[in-house]
């Protein structure tokens, strides 16, 4: 009967977004008197599903068919609900990123589950089963009342923190078998991101939009980005201009980020990227224009050229650490 979390890994490496899935799995389990199982899937070390209990897991059910390497939707959730099943699991939770986007769904029609995306509290149990998530690109919040037996939940991340406890998770092994059709979709190429702080995963965020006019002024952002040990970001007019990558774009249509800090510089604040960095803690906005829209979400603001002033930041900081 226990509370089951999804866990996703990239080459082997399980993301601290996970151990945050695990933590809020592991309040969830405490709230209905039951305990945490992960699910791994694919190579990963023993020793990293073992790091899985000191985040509050028991039991680390592991799938070691090397074809789940990879994410393949099907194949996934196919395991996840093998996985419930095993555990007779009635609470599944899973990320509200990408790979949860593709699994939890099917998880939930195939198990007639009710399901809420992008959660951002712990269920309220006294009132049913009820979820806090926000709709309308953030602009209002939604509690949603989970009636069905079955209950996916698909968490989003940089809500909850990963907090470390004693524990030890015990690995299990799960045969599952699957079908052809289960591969159905073959990965191609793998783009990998190096050399830069991960964007999903990142405390400190600097993002550029067209305020900075071209990607031949990138240099003075990524300077600040490096200076403050920050992963960029950008509006979406800026990746469709190919100023800067896709995967840096943030926004309805975009990524989530929910850093500690984002520094938004020459975005004007439309609310499609609101939408993606709303969940900041600390938002600071550098715009020439002092009516642009994101003053309004900001805790604080410089009016002034992003030319000017991304130098001067930077030697600030620069100067700080000294
Ligand atoms: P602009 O709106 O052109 O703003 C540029 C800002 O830079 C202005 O505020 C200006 O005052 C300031 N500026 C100019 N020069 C300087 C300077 N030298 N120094 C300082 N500031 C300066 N957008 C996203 O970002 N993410 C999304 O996911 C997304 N999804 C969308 C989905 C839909 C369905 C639609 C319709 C739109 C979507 N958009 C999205 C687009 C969104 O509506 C805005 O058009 C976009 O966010 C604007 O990008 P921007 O702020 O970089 O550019």
């Amino acid at each position: 009967m226990s509370v089951i979390v999804l866990i996703e890994h990239t080459g082997g490496t399980i993301k601290k977004k996970n151990f945050e899935a695990v933590h809020y799995a592991t309040q969830i389990a405490k709230q209905t008197g039951t305990t945490v199982t992960a699910l791994v899937l694919g190579a990963v070390a023993a020793a990293e599903m073992e790091s899985l209990g000191q985040y509050g897991a028991q039991k680390v059910l592991h799938v070691a068919d090397s074809r789940l390497d990879e994410l393949h939707a099907r194949a996934y959730a196919g395991a996840l609900i093998a996985a419930a099943q095993n555990e007779g699991s009635k609470i599944i939770v899973t990320l509200h990123d990408i790979g949860g986007r593709m699994v939890a769904p099917r998880v939930a029609v195939k198990l007639g589950a009710g399901l809420v995306a992008g959660a951002l509290s712990y269920p309220d149990t006294e009132k049913g089963f009820v979820i806090k998530k926000a709709v309308f690109s953030g602009k209002a919040f939604a509690y949603v009342n989970i009636l069905s037996d079955v209950k996916v939940i698909m968490l989003m991340p940089n809500t909850f923190p990963a907090t470390k406890i004693e524990g030890r998770a015990a690995i299990e092994q799960l045969d599952v078998s699957f079908g052809e059709g289960d591969f159905g979709v073959k990965v191609k190429a793998v783009n990998k991101v190096t050399g830069e702080v991960a964007l999903a995963d990142a405390e400190l965020v600097v993002s550029g939009g067209r305020g900075m006019k071209g990607p031949e002024n990138w240099g003075i952002l990524e300077e600040l980005a490096k200076e403050l040990g920050a992963a960029t970001a950008c509006s979406r007019p800026v990746a469709d201009s190919h100023w800067r990558p896709h995967h840096e774009h943030v926004g309805q249509t975009g990524g989530t980020v929910r850093p500690n800090l984002y520094i938004a510089v020459g975005i004007s604040g439309a609310i499609q990227h609101l939408a993606g960095v709303n969940g900041s803690k600390i938002i600071v906005v550098i715009n020439k224009d002092p009516e642009a829209p994101f003053f309004k979400a900001a805790n604080y603001g410089v009016v002034g050229d992003a030319m000017e002033i991304l130098p001067r930041l930077t030697a600030a900081v620069r100067k700080f650490k000294q």
